[in-house]
């Protein structure tokens, strides 16, 4: 498949797309209608007009047949071209911008697809300004990028401008680099200092890291902002305005987005595995995904030191009261509320109905350490499930359920979780009392205050306890 894309100043990207039928009939041609990292239907299609096909330059007949599905007809096996028009001005780190001093391309949004070729190699060509730098972990240059499939694709974000900010670094064998566009306070020594701290930690804490080469990609955007989404070899990351400093903010999303290189992009749900772009796919362990790269990804910050303990305890409070001041007594278990993503698992959501896949997913994250710590004093952590679960799923490209992470869990611990299981996932019960009685194990002291907020403080003389915890 070849696909070249010309950005036009009226904010739309003018596609081709080039393949050779192998037989002639009805073939679908499909665009996805979400998007992996944001679990919910954004129908792309709604940005496209229509869509024209031609064979040997004479029209042939396509038909738009559901919101994100077209027939075309093909006469004869010869080289089909397919042209459209896609309305880019999703100005997010999930979406695609056109502006005359940027490209942002997403495309997983705006590249359609025959049925069932993600698999097949694919060129893109992307006709920007001769003079404009690029930013992407696609394979090429000179604005012609090769990838072994579709799935690549819409795995690499690209991102080009007059000027792009780029910092290169290697972590062993791995190249990692920094790129973006936006003023230069934001690509400071102290960001790109910070990512290198993180990364090198996270991949002696994992043991290998699963890409030969990642992009830390960045957008400061004008607007208030603050979103990131995770890729196999890449994150995308938009915060604004330019005024504000964005450098905590960067550093916790960064840690999160890098180590979801193992927890979704490497180690996946069977259900994702592979990844069906054009329909709703469904599984109760939306929470392993969010909920422990949330917990870890600020755990990363206090162990590697890029953060101190005491900004560490302060963060991990913000979590513990994103669930339990928000949340904590919502109807919903964490299994319900991981399948209802689909229906409201971004934004908002019926008062007292959800809870959050992020924050009380961290919370289990945080208990199944903390208990793991507790009965084996420090000698075994959530490292050893990360880790087992990368070599038992993520290394094998075997997806997992949720009973397979169970089992992996209470392997680990030695013991049967199943009430606990009931109790933290599968059921709404309060949890705070739990909480801080394993919380007190590494020195930290959690409770509610008269005004009914919450606190977490260091217990005088247990320094070593909460020494321990971060390593
Ligand atoms: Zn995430």
């Amino acid at each position: 498949m070849i696909y070249t894309i010309r950005p036009s100043e009226d904010g739309f990207l003018n596609i081709d797309l080039e393949f050779l039928p192998s037989r002639t009939g009805t073939w679908e041609i499909l665009l996805p209608i979400w998007r992996p990292g944001r679990y919910q239907s954004q129908h792309f299609a709604k940005n496209i007009p229509s869509l024209h096909a031609y064979s040997s330059e004479k029209a042939c007949s396509i038909q738009k047949v559901a919101s994100s599905v077209w027939h075309l007809e093909v006469r004869d096996v010869s080289p089909v071209r397919i042209s459209y028009r896609y309305w880019a001005q999703q100005a997010d780190a999930g979406g695609s911008v056109v502006e005359a001093d940027m490209l942002y391309i997403n495309f997983i949004n705006c590249l359609i697809f025959p049925k069932a070729w993600e698999n097949k190699a694919c060129t893109v060509r992307i006709d920007h300004p001769a003079d404009w730098q690029t930013a992407t972990s696609l394979r090429g240059k000179q604005g012609i990028y090769q990838a072994k499939n579709y799935r690549q694709v819409v795995d690499s974000p690209f991102l080009a401008a007059p000027k792009v900010f780029s910092h290169a670094w290697k972590q062993g064998k791995i190249h990692f680099f920094l790129e973006g566009i936006g003023p230069a306070m934001h690509f400071s020594k102290r960001l790109w200092q910070a990512y290198q701290q993180l990364a090198a930690f996270q991949i002696q804490w994992m043991g290998d890291f699963p890409a030969k080469n990642y992009h830390f990609l960045l957008w400061i955007c004008p607007k208030p902002f603050y979103h990131g989404v995770e890729h196999t070899q890449s994150t995308m990351m938009v915060m604004g305005p330019p005024e504000r400093d964005c450098y905590e903010d960067l550093i916790g999303l960064g840690s999160h987005e890098l180590f979801h290189v193992w927890n979704v992009a490497t180690i996946r749900p069977k259900a994702l595995l592979p990844y069906s772009y054009t329909k709703e796919v469904y599984f109760d362990t939306a929470w392993v995904i969010e909920g422990i790269t949330t917990y870890l990804g600020d755990w990363f910050l206090g162990a590697s030191g890029v953060i101190s303990r005491e900004e560490y305890v302060a963060c991990l409070l913000g979590n513990l009261k994103l669930h339990f001041e928000r949340d904590g007594r919502s109807e919903q278990s964490l299994l319900e509320s991981s399948v209802d993503i689909w229906l409201d698992g971004y934004g908002s959501a019926l008062p007292g109905k959800r809870v959050s896949i992020y924050y009380k997913g961290a919370l289990v994250a945080l208990a199944i350490d903390l208990m793991l710590r507790k009965k084996f004093s420090h000698a075994k952590s959530m490292r050893d499930v990360m880790r087992l679960m990368q070599a038992r799923f993520g290394n094998l490209k075997q997806g997992y359920t949720r009973q397979d992470f169970y089992v992996l869990v209470e392997e680990i611990y030695e013991e049967s979780l199943a009430d606990f299981w009931q109790k933290w996932v599968e059921s709404a019960q309060a949890l705070e009392a739990d909480i801080a009685e394993l919380l007190g194990h590494v020195g930290l002291h959690f409770y509610q205050g008269e005004e009914g907020q919450f606190h977490l403080d260091l217990i005088p003389d247990s320094e070593e306890l909460a020494h321990a915890f971060l390593r």
